[in-house]
């Protein structure tokens, strides 16, 4: 039987990221429950390698380095695109697929590329977000959220980041990179994964 998540009641609580952008994100949806936020970066904890085969698997890798190393409890996120016509690519790799100059446009000229090369025309897509916290005694807990929509061609839109001006969720007349970003906040993948994140685990703050 699956234990129910652990409730957080430290007072200190460690983002395992060294992407400072993320840390600010996560820091002001967790800022209504009077927590510590420090960053893997401010405790210079070394990023460990990613080589999960799921969002799940990598940020519980995250999570659980960061736990183990500062003996406190560690947050961590991964997220990224999945393209059933591409068999669920990029993926985990989403971020890979930009290369090291984080050349999204690119990213996002290969997933259609390949797309047309298949033929496949109106491709269906979904962000999906994996949060794990992890605690220093090796307990997990994980929340996933995703979002469905459709993918567009060509690109609308530069708000956001990523491959958010090629993504249009369902119920939606702007694709991300057009919406005003609190919208997009409210109902993105990582805002559904926090969602079950803060009931299980903060809301009794
Ligand atoms: P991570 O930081 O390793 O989780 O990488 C996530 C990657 O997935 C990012 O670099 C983006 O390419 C993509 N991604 C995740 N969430 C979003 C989003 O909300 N909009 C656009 N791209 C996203």
């Amino acid at each position: 039987m699956p234990q129910p998540p652990r409730p957080f009641e430290g007072r200190t609580l460690v983002v395992a990221s060294h992407n400072e952008g993320k840390v600010d994100e996560i820091r002001a949806l967790l800022a209504p429950f009077r927590i510590e936020i420090a960053s893997a970066r401010e405790l210079d904890l070394p990023e460990p390698v990613e080589d999960g085969a799921s969002f799940a698997a990598n940020a519980k890798i995250k999570a659980l380095s960061a736990a183990r190393l500062s003996g406190l409890p560690a947050l961590a996120d991964d997220s990224g695109l999945c393209v059933p016509d591409l068999d669920g690519a990029p993926g985990i790799h989403s971020a890979r697929w930009a290369g090291a100059n984080k050349d999204f446009t690119s990213a996002m000229e290969k997933v259609h590329s390949d797309l047309t090369a298949r033929g496949a025309t109106d491709a269906r897509a979904h962000f999906w977000c994996a949060l794990c916290l992890a605690w220093p005694d090796g307990r997990c807990d994980i929340f996933e959220g995703r979002v469905e929509g459709a993918l567009v061609w060509p690109l609308r839109g530069i708000s956001g980041f990523g491959y958010d001006p090629m993504f249009l969720a369902d119920g939606e007349s702007e694709t991300f990179g057009e919406m005003d970003p609190a919208r997009k906040h409210d109902i993105s993948h990582r805002a559904r994964a926090f969602e079950s994140l803060i009931d299980a685990c903060f809301a009794a703050r």
